[in-house]
């Protein structure tokens, strides 16, 4: 994990923010870097005591609230939170939970861009703790290898089970792409739905925020309107 994100560290520092100023991430995007932000502790306990944790502590948000956790319908809910958040939708804050990727020889010599379009993700903004809904748009031409289609639907969902914001996810990708693909012509475009922005807020229920890595051969006029292109299909 470490030498991993000191990884990412470095590439983000080489390709910086990808165009964004600070001012267009705004106040409430505050973007840190490409690490997602860990303790050094994150995993001196079990997922089991974590699950235990979360579970009390649930209950006492439930508690402070007023709910009536004898309730039928809320006594479980503790429980379930805490199994939810570390099973499902935050599981990828840890590694053991990566994918695992095979790669292999590119043997029918395929040298254009490959496009995996309309990845669907679930994610989480790290600010509200609200979902973030969206789609990924994946490119990347061979080096040499490729990698199983389905496994690039499992990296954006590895990457999209933490607490986000959107700019480091789609950072995450592309640094997690061009290390397994050996290579830097990497794009990654990402148009998704804040539920921060829409349901609470400023409420906003038509407004989507894309982002998007371009990286090496793709980093040219020409191959983005290719991509463009292959995605307006
Ligand atoms: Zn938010």
């Amino acid at each position: 994990m470490k030498h991993q994100e000191t990884m990412l560290n470095t590439l983000i520092k080489e390709n910086g923010l990808n165009g964004f100023s600070e001012e267009e991430i705004g106040d409430d995007h505050i973007y840190t870097g490409l690490e997602t932000p860990m303790r050094p502790d994150a995993f001196d306990i079990s997922d089991q005591e974590k699950k235990e944790k979360i579970a009390h502590l649930f209950g006492q948000i439930m508690d402070v609230m007023g709910l009536d956790r004898t309730d039928d319908s809320l006594k479980g809910t503790p429980n379930r939170v805490a199994k939810m958040y570390i099973e499902e939708i935050f599981s990828g804050l840890n590694p053991a939970n990566k994918p695992k990727v095979a790669l292999f020889d590119n043997k029918y010599q395929y040298n254009q861009m490959l496009v995996e379009k309309n990845i669907t993700f679930y994610s989480n903004c790290e600010h509200h703790f609200v979902p973030i809904i969206g789609k990924a748009h994946i490119a990347y031409i061979s080096s040499g290898k490729v990698i199983g289609l389905s496994k690039l639907n499992r990296i954006v969902q590895y990457y999209a089970k933490r607490p986000q914001v959107q700019e480091r996810l789609t950072n995450q990708i592309a640094a997690e792409l061009k290390s397994i693909l050996d290579t830097e012509d990497i794009a990654v475009i990402i148009d998704a739905k804040h539920l921060c922005v829409s349901s609470r807020g400023i409420k906003d229920d038509t407004s989507a925020t894309v982002t998007s890595y371009y990286g090496g051969a793709f980093n040219t006029a020409t191959k983005i309107a290719e991509l463009q292109n292959y995605l307006n299909q």
